[in-house]
């Protein structure tokens, strides 16, 4: 497999001979507002910013090339923006994670949306919904329903990436049952300035590797929508101290990763 960190959680991943596309914000920098009170969130760092933060590593036309299907794990704009909605094939295979999401985005023109299953099969490759929470007390409810899936083949290791989720005893009990060898984690430690993290943070990051020590982790969603509050330096500093910097890779834009 190969695995390509686009920008924030946007990930090409080629898997068993076929081509996904992950969670993908495909904007110009700066193209829609910050998340915050402007879009109906609490205050957040950052507010005066525009999403996204950066631009693309590289072209749209070079990321949607030969896109075999997309999965979308929750409709949030910085998962699923206007950006991808227009550049994408209207025929294209697509997952979401619930009917409500699925009807929304067939709403938008996509014709081949389908509810991503425990035992979806998408050209021979097992895909499986995974449980996550996008944050921890009153803001589950606010942020709203989010899923991970695990990628399983005979050709190739398993593959878990994990979506907007903090760390806790969903994510615990997906890394018992499927034992991935390879996790992808959303690691910004965004948040709003009331209500903790929305997504992991060095400590979430920490107890995955502590579930899964022999797996190699990757983190992304990482300083490029405004409410970021883990940098990559910190992240790398935090990981170098604990010994385990072999096991996690912090990747740039663009950067990728053969398994
Ligand atoms: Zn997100």
């Amino acid at each position: 497999m190969n695995i390509q960190q686009i920008r924030n959680a946007t990930l090409v991943v080629e898997y068993a001979g076929k081509k996904f596309l992950i969670d993908p914000m495909l904007a110009e920098k700066g193209a829609f507002p910050p998340f915050g009170p402007r879009v109906g969130f609490p205050d957040a760092p950052r507010q005066d910013q525009n999403n996204p933060l950066v631009d693309l590593p590289t072209s749209i036309d070079h990321i949607i090339n030969h896109v075999d299907a997309i999965i979308v794990t929750h409709l949030h704009l910085d998962h699923w923006d206007d950006a991808a909605k227009e550049a994408l094939p209207k025929d294209i295979k697509l997952f979401a994670q619930n009917e409500e999401d699925a009807t929304e985005i067939r709403s938008t023109g996509f014709k081949n949306v389908e509810v991503l299953q425990k035992d979806t099969v998408f050209a021979g490759i097992q895909l499986t919904k995974t449980k996550g929470e996008h944050g921890r007390g009153e803001l589950i409810e606010l942020a709203g329903n989010v899923c991970g899936v695990v990628f399983r083949h005979s050709n190739e290791k398993t593959l878990y990436v994990a979506g907007d989720t903090v760390w806790n005893d969903k994510v615990q009990k997906e890394i018992e049952t499927h034992k991935p060898e390879i996790i992808v984690l959303n690691a910004g430690d965004n948040q709003f300035l009331e209500g903790g993290s929305l997504v992991m943070g060095k400590d979430d990051v920490y107890e995955v590797y502590q579930a899964a020590p022999n797996a190699k982790i990757i983190t992304v969603h990482m300083e490029a929508v405004n409410h970021w509050t883990l940098s990559r330096d910190e992240l790398k500093n935090f990981i170098s101290e604990k010994g385990i910097s072999s096991n996690i890779s912090v990747p740039e834009d663009g950067e990728s990763y053969s398994f």
